[in-house]
């Protein structure tokens, strides 16, 4: 026997893309875990190694085939099961990989676990102790993430939009959402653990259209702040139309618990553009929406995704979505040059944009989303911040520089004056900003330490 398999199964995971795939790896290792294996904290201990693909770039493809090949040469004899978006999409190109020992098209854990099921201890999970108690209507609940501080939640699966670029959609099907007693359940569950959630989907804004009862996703939040104490909440990428006045209001009224962040996809600010992508909105819908909601809050951080070179983009075109970006008060910025995938009608699309003129504009949006973050951090010096400390050691040990995520988005360096104690991961502390915008230091006032319960 083995020195490995005298351990016990390890796993090493490894996760590609958005925060709904980080989501959906915690469910598969508390799956595998379930039937009785463990995780390896690093490739080298582990007998089995699941990475969880995306499939938003071409590149998002390609870094999950090279990950693999490097997992099987570098460890010789590691199982490796690939699933996600990619696996979804190319199942026959993963299957073909000699490094590749099972595949699982999507993201159901235990699809997973049934793949890894010959190299685990327990089979299928057991029936009985904590584990049943949290199978309600033969579904799991995530308790805890492994790693940092804040947990994700995922709130639905899927969307029912048909933006001509996309192969998430087509990886993941239409939107799926899950009652809001599960996730509340969840939530707290998570609570216990995490003092941030940050609540994730493919496409939240569309969040309980689909349920019997159908619901929104202010409904879903105002419940949570409600149901689920001690615990601060931030949402994922949402699309600026989706977010009505009522979600802003709870967000303005709610003590700095559903935090102001929003990071509203733009992709273009040209209505020419817009219209190619099948995107539901205009340029000036979009502005209008976000005018409102900042208006409504003293400070955002405020983030959006944007797409360069999409088939048919003029200068014009460019120097539009530019215009957008220097009105909009964002604060950082998710620069793409566009990466046609195929299966989606944009890949067909005539007018193909140059790959040096694609990168070009992208570089320039991206220097325009830099200077843009400075000056907001800038703004935001003097005044008053809360932070969730994140930065952990490998080994759980506090770190001699501990960092911190503020409510509006910004990582900081937490410094005290030396008489508040150790800062421990996953402490909320209540500060003031000072340093510059390249170095945003959070001043924490003494004896205002806000442990997390865990
Ligand atoms: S809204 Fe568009 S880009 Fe977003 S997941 Fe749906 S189809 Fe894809």
């Amino acid at each position: 026997m083995s020195v490995k398999s005298q351990r016990g199964t390890r796993t090493w995971y490894q996760t590609f893309g958005c925060k709904a795939n980080q989501y959906d790896t915690e469910r598969m290792r508390q799956e595998l875990e379930a039937r009785g294996g463990l995780a390896a904290s690093v490739p080298a201990e582990a007998d089995l190694a699941v990475v969880n693909t995306c499939t938003v770039t071409s590149e998002a493809d390609r870094d999950a085939r090279r990950a693999i090949r490097r997992l099987a040469r570098e460890h010789p004899g590691l199982r490796i099961v690939v699933a996600g978006c990619s696996a979804a999409l190319r199942e026959a190109e993963y299957q073909a990989m000699p490094e590749v020992w099972r595949v699982v098209p999507g993201q159901d854990p235990e699809a997973v676990g049934e793949a890894a099921r010959p190299l685990l201890p327990l089979g299928r999970p057991p029936r009985g102790g904590q584990l049943v108690s949290l199978r309600g209507n033969g579904r799991t609940h995530l308790t805890r993430f492994r790693r940092g501080t804040r947990a994700w939640i995922k709130i639905q699966d899927g969307c029912d939009r048909r933006c001509s670029f996309c192969a998430t959609r087509l990886a993941r099907g239409a939107s799926r959402s899950r009652p809001p007693e599960e996730i509340v359940r969840e939530a707290t569950l998570l609570a216990c653990e995490h003092p941030e959630i940050v609540i994730t989907g493919i496409h939240i804004g569309q969040y309980g259209s689909d349920l019997d009862r159908p619901w929104t996703l202010a409904g879903l939040c105002a419940q949570l702040l409600d149901g689920v104490e001690a615990v601060r909440i931030r949402l994922s990428s949402i699309e600026a139309t989706e977010i009505d006045d009522s979600l802003v209001d709870l967000m303005a009224d709610s003590g700095g618990r559903l935090v102001p962040h929003f990071h509203v996809p733009l992709q273009s600010g040209s209505d020419a553009v817009l219209g190619r992508m099948r995107r539901w909105h205009t340029r000036e819908q979009y502005r209008a929406r976000l005018a409102r909601i900042v208006s409504r809050l003293p400070y955002l951080g405020l983030g959006a995704d944007i797409i360069t070179g999409f088939p048919g983009e003029t200068d014009v075109d460019h120097a539009e979505t530019r215009a957008l970006v220097e009105e909009l008060p964002y604060t950082y910025l998710h620069v793409f040059p566009f990466s046609p995938r195929s299966g989606t009608p944009a890949a067909t699309l005539p007018g193909r944009v140059d790959g040096a003129l694609r990168a070009v504009r992208a570089r320039e949006l991206r220097e325009l989303g830099l200077a843009k973050g400075r000056s907001y951090r800038a703004s935001r010096l003097g005044m008053a911040a809360r932070v969730v400390v994140e930065t952990t050691a490998a080994n759980g040990e506090p770190v001699a520089r501990p960092t911190g995520l503020t409510e509006d988005y910004l990582r900081v360096e937490v410094v005290t004056d030396g008489s508040a104690g150790r800062i421990q991961p996953g402490a909320v502390l209540d500060g003031h900003l000072e340093g510059d915008a390249d170095r945003l230091r959070l001043r924490v006032a003494t004896g205002r330490e806000t442990p997390h319960r865990r």
